[in-house]
């Protein structure tokens, strides 16, 4: 709180002691919980739930944020299920899990699933209803980069009193062959200490800097997990983050087309799907 950050806190899926409740309650804060916790009906809370079964029974609150985590596959069959979910939320985020296996032969499954999810947001932006995704709305909102940050602007203290960039990095016990099975970055009393920090800025992020995909987390867990580099993205996540990048270009041409809605928004048309095709070189 003394270097103004704002606190994020995990909650378990079981409901906490009042006491835990009352010192919370006591600073500015955000509840990340499972779908499945005592019902928590604060506006700061962000909704995660796992998997698609059971989305059209679960009773989302327009209010606040929702999160789906699933697997890739799940999204290319379950099409239809996350479908049913954007007439009912303000906002939806769909996480993958498991981005770093899918393969070539997926992809055109994944550029379908977008095209079908765009013909339920373009309904619903006819009928007045602007919900937002992570996968289509996001691009076309924003004009610049805005990626997690992790490491930048948010840090994790994890339950073993340590400091991680996210939690991802906390959760993750593989060294990769590195030999660095322990991602922690400090701890509370010896303070924060980051290696080469500046590693985590756009800036330094080579590829990531001369990209448009503005939506992408560029996921510094998931580069280090597949390229052993926090700066450097896989190919995976920059192609299917360019095609939620078109699939955005194409359900914003729609919404001109049949609404008054952001007229004068562009997103270039590009023929590559990595940006490491086109980059520069150094
Ligand atoms: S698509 Fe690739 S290059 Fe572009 S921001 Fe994301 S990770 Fe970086």
């Amino acid at each position: 709180m003394k270097q103004n950050l704002s606190v994020q806190i995990v909650f378990p899926s079981y409901e906490l002691p009042k006491e835990y409740l009352t010192v919370i309650g006591q600073i500015d804060h955000t509840i990340i919980t499972e779908s499945t916790t005592p019902t928590l009906s604060s506006k700061n809370s962000i909704y995660v739930h796992s998997g698609l079964t059971n989305l059209p029974q679960f009773d989302f609150l327009k209010d606040l944020n929702v999160v789906i985590r699933c697997k890739f596959s799940e999204i290319i069959h379950g099409g239809h299920l996350i479908a049913s979910v954007f007439p009912f939320v303000r906002r939806l985020n769909i996480v993958m899990t498991d981005i770093e296996v899918i393969n070539g032969e997926d992809l055109d499954g994944y550029n379908n699933t977008l095209n079908s999810l765009s013909d339920v947001i373009l309904k619903e932006y006819v009928r007045g209803h602007f919900v937002q995704t992570n996968l289509l709305t996001d691009r076309f909102m924003l004009d610049e980069m805005n990626n997690c940050n992790a490491g930048i602007e948010t840090i994790t203290l994890a339950p073993d009193g340590k400091f991680y960039i996210c939690p991802a990095f906390y959760f993750d016990s593989g060294d990769y062959g590195l030999g660095d099975s322990c991602f922690n970055v400090g701890d509370l009393e010896n303070g924060l200490h980051i290696p080469n920090i500046r590693l985590y800025d756009l800036e330094h992020a080579p590829l990531c800097r001369i990209c448009d995909a503005y939506q992408c987390k560029r996921c510094v867990w998931l580069n280090r997990k597949t390229t052993y580099e926090v700066n450097t993205p896989s190919h995976e996540q920059c192609v299917i983050t360019h095609i939620e990048r078109n699939a955005s270009r194409s359900l914003l041409k729609r919404i001109q087309e049949k609404t008054t809605l952001l007229p004068n928004k562009v997103i270039k048309e590009i023929n590559y799907l990595d940006p490491f095709d086109i980059k520069p070189n150094y």
